[in-house]
């Protein structure tokens, strides 16, 4: 018989998700917008203090209205960070603009200020600075911010791994001009598919919205002044975030156990380091990770082959950097260090995402553990 699936991270569901799409379906709100969209909104706003919010179809969706309304164009430069999904940067290239990587640093494997600050040598006037919290570690955001604002530049914070963690004391997502969250099906909560773009701007969110559900003019005929997406989260889908956001602090400490977990049984293991936390900060450890030091003998796909093999695990390596991807092998980069080398691809090369499921058992970890070991 073949061995349980060990997940990487899949959802967990609670049954409160079901009672609220029930009402859903109770009150044939089963349309885009509704009771469950609405709530969902505030409920979101009031656990991370964001302000205001617009729940959407994806994270995805929210970083591509964040550039709609800082007006991107051809030929605009947007920073963004380099070590990360590609759905970070996708968004510049759908308005035509022109996305410039910024290498991770080494302290919390995000967007480097050194890297920032040269960019702006060579591109003095960017349109906006995308900053990712990787792994749900927040990024070293008093450096960032002071970068952004001394040249004017508006901050949008990529929070889709990030939901639940906080920098200070305050959750990321709220810091930047704008911010996004995900609700995939992998993220700390899911909705099975969604997103959200959050601002402590009313207006911005309200024109969001407003995008979001084809830039309907007031009008009783369907009449158009701006060209609109069909990027609004539904109603029933806004049902399953409400009843997940009731468990999102529940599985923010159960991830932040897991982590505990490997970092307690690999800490006589010099050669593995765990992905690392922002001592100012508060991760949600969505995914942990590890690297490998350089002149081990174990490589990263000898510990993906043996989770795979020996107990079904499911491992993930570290996001190819954006800068190695074919697609945007003709897009700038800037790398963390003076000589050019770059901390992005030092970490993907010796980097992998252990299984950070929440469902998975004592005994699951024990193995997880042993087996990692076992090759040291
Ligand atoms: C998941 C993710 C996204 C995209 O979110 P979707 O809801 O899947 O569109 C964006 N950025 C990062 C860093 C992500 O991990």
């Amino acid at each position: 018989m073949e061995k349980k699936r060990i997940y990487l991270s899949s959802p967990t569901m609670h049954g409160e998700e079901q009672a609220f799409v029930q009402e859903a379906f109770d009150t044939n709100w089963v349309a885009p917008l509704g009771p469950n969209v609405n709530a969902f909104e505030k409920e979101m706003a009031a656990y991370t203090g964001c302000g205001h919010a617009a729940a959407l179809s994806a994270g995805t969706a929210a970083i591509h209205m964040a550039l709609r309304l800082l007006g991107v164009k051809q030929g605009d430069v947007v920073f963004v960070s380099d070590l990360t999904f590609s759905a970070s940067c996708n968004p510049i290239v759908y308005e035509n603009g022109t996305p410039v990587f910024i290498d991770a640093e080494p302290d919390t494997w995000n967007m480097s200020p050194e890297a920032l600050k040269r960019a702006y040598e060579k591109y003095p006037d960017p349109k906006a600075v995308i900053c990712v919290h990787l792994y749900g570690t927040p990024a070293k955001l008093d450096e960032i911010m002071e970068i952004c604002e001394a040249h004017g530049t508006p901050l949008i914070e990529d929070a889709a791994e990030s939901l639940g963690s906080t920098y200070k004391g305050r959750h990321t997502g709220t810091f930047g001009k704008y911010g996004i969250y995900s609700f995939n099906g992998n993220k700390i909560i899911t909705t099975s598919g969604g997103g959200m773009f959050v601002s402590a701007d009313e207006e911005a969110a309200r024109k969001v919205t407003f995008l979001a559900t084809q830039a309907r003019d007031p009008a009783r005929h369907y009449q158009h002044s701006h060209i609109g997406y069909n990027y609004r989260m539904s109603n029933v889908t806004a049902g399953i975030g409400r009843g997940q956001l009731l468990h999102l602090d529940e599985h923010k400490a159960k991830k932040k156990a897991i982590y505990k977990r490997y970092c307690e049984a690999f800490a006589d293991i010099s050669a593995i380091q765990m992905n690392p936390m922002n001592p100012e900060g508060d991760a949600n450890n969505w995914l942990s990770g590890m690297a490998i030091a350089a002149d081990s003998r174990v490589t990263p796909d000898m510990v993906m082959d043996a989770l795979e093999e020996k107990l079904n695990a499911e491992c993930r390596p570290i996001w190819k950097p954006m800068h190695m991807q074919p697609v945007f092998a003709s897009c700038d980069f800037f790398a963390h260090n003076e000589d050019g080398s770059s901390v992005g691809e030092d970490v993907f090369a010796r980097g992998l995402c252990l299984p950070s499921d929440i469902k998975n058992t004592d005994e699951e970890m024990e193995a997880i553990i042993r087996t990692v070991k076992e090759l040291f």
